[in-house]
């Protein structure tokens, strides 16, 4: 026996239903991944009972020599894994998850109430990226900052440049945020920095989702044209749940000890060690030419399954993708996200709804998002996927009829309805 289970069964317990649903169901969450056994080990090991407030060398607490150790380690690889020049950037790899990397880039990057531009969250943007409605501001990026989100083109699903740089140039912003959650094409850099430098503002780009293939160069570089890029480092990247802050080091702003200082004192407290060895770890996986085949393979199997999509009459926003996922628009098919959701949970597939561009209700979204990350990672290729995009098919279609049965659009008797359906346990069975 462990020693978990000899001291708690009941959450060991659950930690083994939870193993088993991971590699039992098919895992199509666009963010998430499945971290290495040696990952895994470094974020269980002793480093998690040590306290280190401060940086490498500059620590307010003793005993930190291996800590040291490691912390320098995880900067190194992180430059190393993303190509760049250490006297050109530098990393700090302190931040707890993508949200406080986040928030301590703004901390570092403006002050309270000044203006920042990010994409809207209905658009594909993250709620850090100054997520508010008309009624409520939701985000502390919002609510700290003042926010004028920008958003993709209706027709199209791509970013709106024009009426970005229109906007920008009325609301003049200090930052400007690229990067999103739900963005499948890729970004235009050099039109941002154009754009960002009619304003004196910063650039940052929130690479949390594409940070594995940005790696692999199997996505456009933001590195060469932004002032600060964060990532997570859980989902293309493979690793741990945390976040990164790469700041440039060559400037009179001194971007160095604004980050540095945004992340410890001003945000957050000690750092995870644990945690930041297990991304150390990560990053030396990211340098190696199989991670980079690794990375090639997710954007290969997402075009596969978005092809197969298409072909089978669904209709995906724009038309297809440039990364590791997809946004499936369900509206001409008069379902919800929620539905189609729903019917996978109850055959062991993983999805999440998801908005699309022009939806009005955000509770009740209306289309999915898929990713090749999880999947890619057991070792699926693209005719794995053409399996996938028959049993995603086979779920949307049992949720046109299980609808038609409810004889309403009320969620409640959608679940009701699904009851003695034959054709869910069939599609279960065969996941
Ligand atoms: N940035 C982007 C683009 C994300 O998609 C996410 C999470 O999904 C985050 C930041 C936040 O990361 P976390 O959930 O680790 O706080």
């Amino acid at each position: 026996n462990t020693p978990l289970q000899e001291e708690d069964k009941e959450i060991y317990d659950i930690i083994q239903k939870e193993k088993y649903r991971q590699f039992s169901g098919l895992e199509l969450i666009a963010s998430e991944n499945f971290t290495s056994l040696a990952v895994m080990e470094a974020n269980g090991s002793p480093l998690t009972n040590k306290y280190s407030e401060g940086l490498p060398g500059a620590r307010y607490y003793g005993g930190n020599e291996y800590i040291d150790q490691v912390e320098n380690l995880c900067r190194q690889r992180a430059l190393q894994a993303f190509h760049l020049n250490p006297e050109e950037w530098g990393v700090n790899v302190q931040s707890y998850s993508g949200s406080t990397a986040n928030f301590s880039a703004l901390t570092a990057l403006i002050h309270p109430h000044d203006r920042l531009m990010g994409l809207d969250l209905p658009s594909g943007g993250h709620l850090t990226h100054g997520w508010q409605t008309s009624k409520k501001k939701i985000s502390t990026s919002s609510i700290y900052f003042e926010s004028m989100p920008y958003q993709v083109n209706k027709e199209t699903g791509i970013v709106d440049y024009d009426q970005l740089e229109k906007n920008a140039s009325i609301f003049r912003p200090k930052l400007i945020i690229c990067g999103g959650s739900a963005y499948v094409q890729d970004w235009d850099y050099a039109r941002l920095r154009k754009i960002a430098d009619q304003h004196g503002a910063y650039l940052l780009a929130d690479i949390a989702h594409i940070s594995g293939l940005v790696a692999s160069s199997e996505a456009n570089n933001p590195f060469e044209l932004c002032d600060v890029v964060t990532t997570t480092t859980h989902k293309t990247l493979r690793g741990p749940r945390a976040g990164l802050i790469f700041f440039r080091r060559k400037r009179d702003d001194d971007l160095e000890n604004r980050v540095n200082n945004a992340v410890f004192p001003s945000c957050q407290g000690g750092p995870h060690n644990n945690t930041i060895a297990a991304i150390a770890v990560c990053l030396k996986q990211v340098a190696t030419p199989e991670f980079r085949q690794y990375a090639k393979q997710v954007r290969a199997n997402a075009k596969a399954l978005a092809n197969a999509l298409i072909e089978r009459g669904y209709k995906l926003v724009t038309d297809g993708t440039a990364n590791h996922m997809i946004l499936w628009d369900l509206k001409p098919l008069k379902l919800t996200g929620s539905k189609v959701e729903k019917i996978c949970d109850m055959v062991n597939i993983t999805i999440n709804k998801n908005s699309i561009h022009g939806d009005v209700n955000m509770v009740s979204p209306g289309g999915v998002r898929i990713g090749t990350p999880a999947l890619t990672s057991r070792s699926f290729k693209e005719e794995d996927f053409l399996k996938v995009s028959e049993f995603l098919h086979r779920a949307v279609q049992i949720a046109l009829r299980v609808q038609e049965k409810a004889g309403s659009k009320m969620m409640k008797d959608f679940v009701m309805a699904c009851q003695d359906v034959e054709e869910i346990s069939t599609l279960k069975n065969e996941v």
